[in-house]
């Protein structure tokens, strides 16, 4: 029998609406400026000619309804609401005509970002690990199965701060939508079950605080929600 030095990592999971069985997460691949309004509020150019991605490890994952941490090492912590997909069939050079057979279903997700962190790598080009990927940084509602919801193209994508809209946007207007991500991101990663792709943010980003209540909405998806705790 197999000895470890010390205890393996568990297994990360997410829950399945109206089913007993998990959906274990392997990979967390987050998309940036996939809607136009955003990278302008950004301050950047969108690139329509092919997306680009950050990732997340999936030990930064917590499910929907948790209070998190003020994350260390940041003054500006910024919510950004995003449709996410999880990939159920794996595949690699997947055509963009064939790409949503791919996908098991869809959730809501908060791509939590240290700001300040993040822009300071962007201006030293340097990468973004400090901004985005850090524990409790990768916020999953339950995921939805495609079977029971189909594959959504269009329907409200929003999120309140204590109760005040900040993020109000529509699937439609994702630049790069989750075929084309899909195909896209398959020509350069075997892609696997257990994959899950935050397809971007709309404009609206901003701060949170201590004691702030975050919660969103994808029409036909679900919603998702997070209370941000007191700094240790
Ligand atoms: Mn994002």
């Amino acid at each position: 029998m197999t000895q470890y030095l010390f205890a393996p990592p568990a297994i990360v999971a997410a829950p399945i609406r109206g089913r007993r069985e998990l959906f274990p997460i392997r990979r967390i691949f987050c998309v940036g400026r996939n809607y136009e309004a955003h990278a302008r509020e950004m301050g950047v150019a969108v690139d329509r000619q092919a997306p680009f991605y950050f990732t997340k490890a999936a030990a930064d994952y917590v499910p929907s309804g948790m209070t998190l941490a003020y994350p260390p090492g940041t003054a500006n912590y910024h919510y950004e609401m995003e449709l996410v997909a999880a990939i159920g069939r794996g595949g690699f050079r997947i055509g963009a005509a064939e790409a949503l057979a791919h996908v098991f279903g869809y959730a809501c997700g908060l791509d939590m970002t240290r700001r300040d962190l993040q822009l300071q790598a962007r201006e030293k080009q340097r990468p973004w690990d400090l901004g985005k990927d850090f524990e409790e940084s990768a916020v999953l509602s339950e995921i939805v199965p495609a079977a029971d919801i189909g594959h959504p193209a269009r329907g409200k994508i929003e999120l309140k701060v204590n109760g005040t809209i900040k993020q109000s946007s529509d699937l439609d207007l994702l630049i790069h939508p989750v075929a084309a991500l899909v195909a896209h991101l398959s020509r350069y990663y075997h892609l696997q079950p257990g994959d899950l792709i935050y397809t971007g943010t709309p404009e609206g980003v901003g701060p949170v605080l201590s004691g702030d209540r975050i919660e969103g909405m994808i029409e036909g998806v679900g919603t998702i929600s997070v209370v941000i705790a007191a700094p240790e």
